[in-house]
């Protein structure tokens, strides 16, 4: 619950100030060329209620790659078409190891640790495309969006998709390897395709925000009372996004800001309040983690004022 006396939209512009400062600070990724080109400087936020009402600040109604974020939802949908399946495939402990990590997947038999890391939500596109095409499994993401979040407006930058494609040598491996295990049903190239361009699906922090706010209210929008997940894979979802959402920094990130959150390369972080809000943040410098720097300050100033967090 809010806090007593917490003007909310006093609360997110001085999150917003709170890290504006640390803005160029970190990394921007590089590795994707096309990222590397966005302006480090930029930096939004935005938080939606149960009523839908938005409240931001700074750089919130600009598209930017939502790069992992996207793992959530397409987590979402393959809970949806192939259930408790998904489970023997993806396992739901945290990694410990960086995102697009090899080693584990060698040890414990092509069985990714879980869902939100590069290999895991490899296994998760390829349950999502089933027996479809990744054409149409890149379709029912973006239908997903757009219906979560209420907005037509939500479209892949295929620029970003291309150029993650040309330097994908990493996520190639990881899915070669997942396909040597038989866990790939579908040709592996088929199957990068479709996450390259889930990774490139583009949303501002307003968008994204909107789109994740069912998963602060049992899988239903408050406000549309759409239910595209059922409550207890709502909650599932979060709890993967508590304990893996940052790969490596998954620990720091619960301790700082304790929250479900999930961060994308872009820069990007959506973070759960349950039974609150959603909350996006927006800047493209990162930890060593991919973790945008200022997006976690600005997350952590707004859990000290509001007192939304899981473990009060
Ligand atoms: N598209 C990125 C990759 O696979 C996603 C990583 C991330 O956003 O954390 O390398």
């Amino acid at each position: 619950m809010l806090k007593r006396d917490v003007d909310l939209k006093a609360a997110v512009e001085a999150a917003w100030a709170a890290a504006a400062a640390h803005r160029g600070e970190g990394k921007v990724a590089s590795y994707i060329p096309a990222l590397a080109r966005v302006d480090p400087m930029k930096f939004g936020i935005a938080v939606v209620t149960r009523s839908g009402e938005a409240i931001v600040a700074g750089d919130a109604d600009e598209a930017f790659s939502i790069q992992s974020i996207s793992k959530v939802f397409m987590l979402a949908l393959a809970l949806n078409r192939i259930q408790a399946m998904l489970w023997e495939r993806v396992g739901r402990e945290p990694s410990g190891s960086a995102f697009n990590s090899i080693v584990q997947l060698e040890v414990e038999k092509g069985k990714p640790r879980n869902p939100l890391i590069n290999a895991g939500a490899l296994a998760v596109t390829d349950a999502v495309i089933g027996d479809g095409s990744p054409d149409e499994a890149v379709a029912a993401l973006l239908d997903y969006l757009r219906s979560a979040g209420d907005d037509g407006a939500v479209l892949t930058d295929d620029e970003v998709a291309t150029s993650e494609s040309e330097a994908g040598a990493r996520n190639r491996s990881l899915a070669y390897f997942l396909s040597a295990f038989g866990n790939l049903r579908n040709p592996v190239e088929d199957v990068l395709s479709a996450y390259f361009r889930q990774c490139a699906t583009a949303m501002s922090c307003r968008q994204l925000a909107r789109a994740g706010l069912h998963l602060a209210f049992d899988g239903r929008d408050p406000v549309t009372e759409r239910a595209p997940i059922t409550p207890s894979r709502s909650r599932r979802i979060n709890s993967l996004m508590l304990t893996c959402g940052h790969y490596d920094n998954s620990g720091d990130f619960a301790f700082r800001v304790g929250l479900p959150g999930k961060s994308g390369v872009g820069g990007g972080i959506l973070a759960i309040v349950p039974g609150e809000a959603s909350v996006c943040v927006w800047s493209p410098g990162l930890n060593a983690a991919g973790t945008s720097l200022a997006g976690a300050i600005a997350l952590e100033a707004l859990v000290e004022r509001t007192g939304w967090t899981v473990f009060a």
